[in-house]
Order: C-alpha cells, then structure tokens, then sequence
C-alpha cells in the first residue's frame, strides 16, 4: 500500500506549488477568508497553510488524511456536477505519503484544536493531541519528497520553485477577491491581498483592481470589459425533466480582453470556470484566432455545474463542457463586437 500511495502521490504532488495549490483549495472549500502561507527554501524546507475555515470535526480527522477520503461527494455521481475545488479525497493522503505533514484543525470557537502527524505512513492509531487553535486549519508540510529521492532529484532552484509557487497563489487570488491572502517566503512578505468588500459573494469575476494588485501589472488603460450572456444556452441543453425550468443556474462569461498591454510584461492570459483556473485548449485557441498576437484576456465563465465534467485529469485543470459550440459562438461573436475595428 505505501508504494502504491506514493506512486499516486506522484500524479497529484509533482512539485511544492501542486502541494501548495490543493492545500490553498482545500482552504477555500472550508469557507477561509483569510489565508496565510508561509514558504521556507522553495518549499522544500516548509510550507504551511493557515485557513480560519470552518475547521474538521475531531472524529473526521484521520479520514481527511486517508485516501480516497473526501467529505465533499457523497456518491460518485455528483462528480459530474461538483462545485467545490477537491473532490477525489486524494491529495491530503497523498502529500502525507511523501512528507512528514502535521494537521491542526479546530471546527469550534472555543479555541481548543486537534492535531495528528504523519510521515509517509500513516499508523494504525495514529495520536490526536489537543493543541491550541483558532477556528480554522493548519497544515505544515516539511521534508517533502524525503522518502522519493527521485522527486527530490528532480526539483529546480529554491527561486524556480518558489516562482512556481508565487504565480500559482496569484492565480488563485485571482478567482477569489473576497479572501485576503498573505504569503512569505523564508519570512520575507511576498504577496499580501486585502479581502475586496465590494466584491459581492455573488459576482463572477474580481474588480480589475484585484487583477493589478495580485499580477503587479498596470491592466486598466487596455482592457476592454467583456460579458457575454448565455442563457438562451440554459433553456436548450436543460435536462429534459425540468421542463426547460431555468431555475437559479446561470450561465455567463464576464472579464476583459487586455490589448497591448506593458510590451515588456506579456498580458495575461487566464480562464476561470466557476472560480477555477483551467487550462482549455478549445477556448484558448479561439481567443489567439479572434485577436491580435499579443492580446491577453482574463475570462471567468459561470456555467451550471450539469455542464461540466471535472473528472478529467487528476491536476483538475481540464474540464468537459457540455454545449461548448455553443458557447464558443457566443464568445466570438461578443470578442468581434468589444475589439476596435482596427484590429480585427
Ligand atoms: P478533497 O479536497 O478532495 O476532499 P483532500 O485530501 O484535499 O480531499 O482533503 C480531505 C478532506 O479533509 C476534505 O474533504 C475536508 O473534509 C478535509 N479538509 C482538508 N483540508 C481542510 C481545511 N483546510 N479545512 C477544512 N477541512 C479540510
Ligand atoms: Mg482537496
């Protein structure tokens, strides 16, 4: 089993940013506002999370750290339609199979917390101490890879993978300007985000400010604002039984296409579906057929979970979009409208 554990480790925790990105999602499932990160040697020395989310229950300790183990499906079915950002269970065990990881964890206000600790194995019975702990959860990850000496072997500079680790939490930032967000390096501050109060809960995308601040890109004078409306697409590809019931789901994209931005600071080029980051071969291809070379864009797209299919690559940035002709009609024909003439 503990060969097993660490090859599927490998897929999921293929270097200290992947380690960081599900344990940064991990604190946005919990409903974390604040989140902060602390990074010592590219995260090969440390890397700790801290959320004041909604905490893990006592009793669900050492199943969040087991494999397979997630409490946010409740049947494999509702993998097609899941709206959190983990869902396999899989990465708390699978980061503990190849690190020693120390989970603190308090679900009460009461400031008392548990904390459990395991390197590579996980034991039989493994101890629940009581520790002092705000609400919320801590994760402390040291010695990563320091039982897969090939891992280990092929990690870059302490710069390179602490630049992996920094553009990742950026592009999370991105999805979430509700949520304030620190992050250090060897205690040096390397990002530090105020939660954005105007940024209703209910809104797609982060105001364009979020996007300078977390990219330290000047953005506002070539972007162009975007918003496609795409719920005509709602009523043809509903499920038959709901009798072309729109219901609450909605579907839209909103951002900006970025024109000539900074020429030495290349635009950004971002998609976001339903606060997540992907990669979408399918919608990038478009954009760079649409509009000019050096044209960034970033595009957060709100679609009904029946939509998508997640299940599509264990890093989860790829996703199956249902009607995505559809949509990138839609796309195009509001790219061709919002770009200058002399442009197209
Ligand atoms: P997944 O996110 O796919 O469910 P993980 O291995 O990342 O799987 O986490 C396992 C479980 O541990 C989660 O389902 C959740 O219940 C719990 N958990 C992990 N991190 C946190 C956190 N920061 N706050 C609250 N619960 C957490
Ligand atoms: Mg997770």
């Amino acid at each position: 089993p503990l060969l097993i554990n660490q090859l599927a480790a490998g897929e999921v925790v293929t270097r200290p940013a992947a380690v960081v990105k599900e344990l940064l999602e991990n604190a946005i499932d919990a409903e974390a506002t604040d989140i902060n990160i602390h990074i010592t040697q590219g995260g090969m020395g440390m890397i700790q999370i801290s959320d004041n989310g909604h905490g893990i229950h006592p009793d669900d300790m050492v199943m969040a750290i087991t494999r397979h183990a997630t409490s946010k499906v409740a049947d494999i079915g509702t993998l097609q339609g899941i709206r959190t950002l983990g869902f396999r269970g899989e990465a708390l065990a699978a980061i503990a199979a190849v690190s020693r990881l120390q989970l603190i964890s308090s679900h009460t206000d009461d400031g008392v917390g548990r904390q459990i600790q395991v390197a590579g194995v996980l034991a039989d019975t493994p101890a629940l101490t009581p520790v002092v702990h705000e609400r919320g959860t801590t994760v402390t990850i040291k010695d990563l890879y320091f039982n897969v000496p090939a891992r280990r072997g092929n990690l870059k500079s302490v710069a390179t993978e602490f630049a992996h680790i920094e553009a990742m939490v950026r592009e999370v930032a991105l999805a979430r300007a509700d949520i304030r967000i620190q992050l250090t390096h060897d205690h040096k501050k390397r990002l530090s985000l105020a939660a954005q109060q105007d940024s209703a809960s209910d809104t797609n995308h982060p105001p364009l400010s979020r996007l300078e601040q977390a990219l330290g890109l000047s953005l506002s004078a070539s972007a162009l604002p975007l918003h496609v409306d795409l719920s005509s697409l709602l009523v043809a590809a509903a499920p038959t039984s709901t009798q072309g019931q729109v219901g609450d789901a909605s579907a839209r994209i909103d951002g900006w296409l970025f024109l000539d931005a900074d020429s030495n600071m290349p635009a950004p080029k971002l998609i976001y579906i339903n606060g997540r980051l992907v990669k979408e071969p399918i919608i990038s291809n478009q954009l760079r057929q649409l509009t000019p070379q050096a044209t960034g864009y970033a595009l957060y797209f709100q679609l009904p979970v029946h939509w998508l299919n997640l299940n599509v690559h264990p890093s989860k940035q790829r996703i199956k979009i249902g009607s995505i002709s559809n949509i990138l009609a839609h796309l195009s024909h509001a790219v061709r409208s919002a770009l200058p003439i002399a442009t197209v």
